[in-house]
This record gives C-alpha cells, structure tokens and sequence, in this order.
C-alpha cells in the first residue's frame, strides 16, 4: 500500500483509511495524539472492511476526544514510583528505564500515549539517561531493568551496544528485558547487528513482544523474532484485550498460538488501562474472564497468558483470573474443571 510510514490525517486520507469530511476532527485528535502506521501494519489494513482489527488499532477516531471521568493521563501510576526522569521504581526488585520516547506505531489505546509521541523528543536526554543509570547503579536490590518507553528498539544498534554495556557493568543487575512492537511493526529493523547489539555479557536478556491479533505475526514478523530466538533471546508476548481486535475466543485463541508457533511464550494479557480517550476499546473483567476461561483446556498450556490489570494509582499489577477454585477452611475445596464441572478436593492434603 505505501513505502512509507503514514503520520498525518492527509496521509492516512490518500492511503483510502479515513473519509476526507472528518479531517477536521482527526486533526485534532492528532494534534492531541501521536499518529504513526508502518508500511508493514497498514498493508494489513483493507480500506473496505470498517472492522478491520488492524485499522482499529492504528487509525485515529474522533471517540478519543471523549474523555470519561474515571480516565487519567497516568492510568497506571507511573509518575509516583518515578525517582528520577526515566525510571519507574515500583516493585523492590526491578525498574522501569524509558530510554525512548517514540515508537514504530502509536496505538490508539496506549496506556502512555500523553507520554509518548514526537512532540516529547525522541530518547531521553543523555544526562538524565546518566543520572537513571546511577540510581540503578546506588540500588543493589534492582535485579531486573525492564526497558521500555515509547519503544526502546527504536534507538540504533550502536546506541542500544552503549546503553547495554553500561548496565552489564552493574554487578546487581542480572536481567534485561526489552518491551517492544518493533518485530511486528518494522520486522526489517531486527537484523542480526540489532540481536548482538541486545545481548549483555553476562546477563540474561529477554524480549516481549506486544501484538494484539493474529494477523500481525506475518511471515516477515515471524522471521524477525526468529533472528531474535535463533541469537539466543527467549520472548514473551504481552497482548492488550481489545474491543473489535482480540475479544472473541477464536481470535484470542489463534493469536496466542501465533505467538507460540513463532517460539514466543505468552506472558500477559493487559485489562485494557483507563487511558484518556480509549473507552471504545475497553471490555469489562467478567468478559475478560469468560475469554480465559475459553481457552483453558482448549488450548494448549503453553499458549496461556495471565490476564492481568494495572491497578489505577500505582499499586501494581494483579492477576484477575479467573479462578478454578473455591472454598477451605474445614471444608472441601471446589475444583472446577475446564468443562465446568465441580469436584472436591480434601483440604490440607497437601500441608
Ligand atoms: S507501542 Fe507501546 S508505548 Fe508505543 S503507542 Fe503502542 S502501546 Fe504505546
């Protein structure tokens, strides 16, 4: 469809995926949100079909003005856990380091999206990106930096080699996990100098991967997290449950196997955030509990994830189900099977 990537409301008109009478609104909702889809995601994209669940995810919507009360610019709490620019220091034993402040893509859901964008520059400062490297570096109890942004492989291979040797140099920091939608947005970025930039001497380096439909793991998406697995990096995947993308069994069930044919094991799957302007992508929990509970047993066991949800105002993330078991006490436990039928299960048998 298009060799470059599409950024502006004209852009997304010549390219057929928005009618020209809305700009007017579109622009204003550009102008409050980053707009950017790949070359790769928009041939995804069928101008005719108003459901297309890539378009949903890519294309701006006039609904993102709407703002509900309960929606927060920091739906997940960052801002209170953050000690320095960068880091996200909320859990004892690992921190957050947004070295980026752009990505491939921006998605219309994005539970940082008053965070990310060009207008905010594209990495963090080198002085700040030192003063994040020293807290981590005062900190022996950080075993884990979870890199993220924006989109962390936006940055060079040079630039990603420079930031890898400084954390392989802190004895305390044993894990490295980058947070990503690079291999399925612009899989032609992951080269092989990308996959040695990445690896950290001495340290385990994982990759996770955010897609959200099955669709996006194209034979070029596949083959990029394929360099990635073959240098040695284990991924995961995160997903986002998404209205009209991913909340239907079938859909989340195949994306999940997508994940796991291409050698990614499914890791989380995000209660969609309270982010401004993103209610027409939000399903409830018992919807999201009726969708896991259509994949266990049907599907196999390396393709489940845990259905997770950011607690709004920074108490972190917990699992929300659903659940299999019931009762205790002097009681039996309930145990449900995955075709719902009941059985018992003496307590303190196990004690
Ligand atoms: S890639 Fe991640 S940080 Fe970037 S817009 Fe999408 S959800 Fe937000």
């Amino acid at each position: 469809m298009t060799a470059e990537t599409l950024r502006t409301t004209g852009d997304l008109m010549k390219a057929g995926l928005v009618a020209p009478d809305g700009l007017a609104a579109l622009d204003e909702v550009a102008g409050r949100y980053a707009v950017a889809i790949t070359p790769a995601m928009a041939e995804l994209i069928d101008p005719h079909d108003p459901d297309n669940p890539i378009a949903r995810q890519f294309v701006p919507h006039v609904a993102e003005l709407d703002t509900l009360p309960e929606e927060d610019a920091d739906p997940i709490g960052d801002d209170r856990h953050s000690p320095v620019e960068g880091i996200v220091h909320r859990y004892p034993d690992r921190v957050l380091l947004k070295v980026a402040h752009v990505c491939p893509v921006y998605c219309r859901f994005c539970f940082r999206r008053e965070r990310v964008g060009p207008a905010r520059g594209k990495a963090l400062a080198p002085e700040a990106l030192e003063a994040a490297l020293a807290y981590i570096r005062s900190r022996p109890e950080i075993w884990e930096v979870v890199l993220t942004g924006g989109d962390p492989l936006v940055l060079s291979p040079r630039r990603i080699r420079r930031l890898v040797a400084a954390l392989a140099a802190i004895d305390h920091v044993k894990v490295l996990r980058w947070h990503t939608r690079v291999p399925v947005a612009q899989p032609d970025r992951v080269t092989d100098d990308l996959a040695c930039a990445l690896k950290a001497d001495g340290k385990a380096t994982y990759i996770v991967l955010h897609a959200n439909h099955p669709r996006e793991l194209t034979p070029a998406a596949r083959a990029a997290c394929g360099r990635l697995v073959d240098a040695g990096i284990p991924m995961l995947s995160q997903s986002v449950l998404l209205r009209g993308v991913n909340d239907d069994p079938g859909t989340l069930a195949g994306l999940l196997r997508a994940f796991v044919e291409t050698r990614i094991k499914p890791y989380y799957l995000h209660h969609a955030d309270l982010a401004p302007g993103t209610s027409r992508f939000r399903t409830s929990i018992a919807e999201g509990q009726r969708l896991m509970r259509s994949l266990r047993g049907r599907v196999s066991g390396l393709c489940q994830p845990t259905y997770v949800l950011d607690i709004p105002g920074g108490y972190g993330k917990s699992p929300i189900g659903p659940s299999y078991v019931t009762g205790a006490g002097d009681e039996q436990y309930r145990v449900e099977d995955y075709e719902g039928g009941q059985h018992g299960y003496p307590p303190g048998a196990s004690d």
